[in-house]
């Protein structure tokens, strides 16, 4: 192998460019060339890409984002669309792909490998977290740092006026940010689409909280899990109270990536050029228990991966 790709895919995630940053330099560190390519597969469609070097990651390791920019690409899903990206891997000599991005990503990947014969290793980049084979994934703790500074703030106001504040979070079908962010955060009540919820019961245990003394209350909504707005207004509706809802939307997925994300992301994509150097494919690169492990795509696609039950629990304990 001489020459590598490096795309990333799907929504940004903080610690994206971490991980360019140590794709890029991982591969010239071996003498390998490398290829940017931009705008996810739109780019490998339309053959925007081009040669990487060591200075063309240089202080970006802080960025959030990425500078290859990323993109949702439906010529790509087509066979005709993945034809002209394999014309272009031919043109610019690529003989292996590191693909950063979630599930849709990969399955391109997969079947792009499949179809032409090209290597290709994933890189699990999503601030949802919601990717089998790997305990996170790069941009989630960035993300749930940006919600817990959001919820801080909220509850400045909360605590002052004494009132009850729903906030919606980002996760698409996954509670993984809300269920982090509320226990780091102290929510009274978090409501996710893993584990079904009654807006009753988390009502009476508003009421209950008055009663106690507390002066405000936070309510965590995942987005897959119900609109914030809906359930402000039910809230409002049975107990009575000035109930402010706040849609944190796109808030949460930039700045700059925390440490935690930045070392994931400098690991897992050294990781994915050692595997792409030593013949593997069709391979997700992730850290389980602490250690750096690969799975096949295949174990990974289409996956869902499992709440943490146990920290769910905990943080209704810790909430009462
Ligand atoms: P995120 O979790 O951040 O949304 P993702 O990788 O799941 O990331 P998608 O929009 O689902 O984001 O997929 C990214 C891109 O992968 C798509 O725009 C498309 O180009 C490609 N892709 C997705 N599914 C397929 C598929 N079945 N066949 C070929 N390409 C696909």
């Amino acid at each position: 192998m001489q020459r590598i790709g490096v795309l990333t895919s799907g929504g940004d995630a903080s610690g994206m460019n971490s991980c360019i940053r140590a794709v890029v330099r991982k591969a010239i560190y071996h003498g390998l060339e490398i290829i940017g390519i931009n705008r996810g597969y739109s780019g490998f469609v339309d053959a925007d890409m081009g040669p990487m070097n060591l200075g063309s990651v240089a202080d970006i390791i802080g960025r959030g984002g990425t500078i290859l920019h990323t993109a949702r690409s439906k010529r790509f899903q087509t066979k005709e669309g993945r034809a002209l990206a394999f014309e272009n891997v031919q043109r610019f000599g690529v003989q292996g792909l590191v693909v950063i991005g979630g599930d849709g990503s990969f399955t391109g990947a997969n079947l792009f490998q499949q179809e032409y014969g090209i290597p290709v290793i994933g890189v699990p980049g999503t601030i949802d977290n919601d990717i089998a084979g790997t305990d996170y994934t790069i941009g989630f703790d960035t993300a749930v740092n940006n919600v817990v500074e959001a919820i801080n703030k909220i509850r400045d106001t909360a605590t002052s006026h004494e009132r009850t504040f729903v906030i919606e979070v980002m996760g698409r079908n996954s509670g993984n940010i809300a269920l982090a962010a509320g226990l780091a955060g102290g929510a009274e009540s978090i409501l996710i689409p893993e584990i079904p919820f009654n807006v009753e019961d988390i009502c009476k245990k508003l009421l209950s909280g008055i009663k106690r003394g507390k002066l405000h209350s936070v309510i965590l909504v995942a987005e897959g899990a119900a609109s914030g707005i809906e359930i402000g207004q039910r809230i409002k509706d049975f107990t009575g109270f000035d109930t402010k809802v706040t849609i944190l939307g796109h808030l949460q997925r930039g700045g700059s990536p925390s440490a935690f994300d930045r070392i994931l992301a400098a690991r897992l994509g050294a990781k994915a050029v050692e595997l792409l150097m030593a013949g593997e494919t069709n391979k997700m690169v992730g850290m389980k228990a602490g250690e750096i492990v690969a799975s096949d795509l295949s174990e990974v696609i289409g996956k869902a991966s499992p709440i943490n039950k146990e920290m769910y629990e905990l943080a209704k304990i810790l909430s009462i």
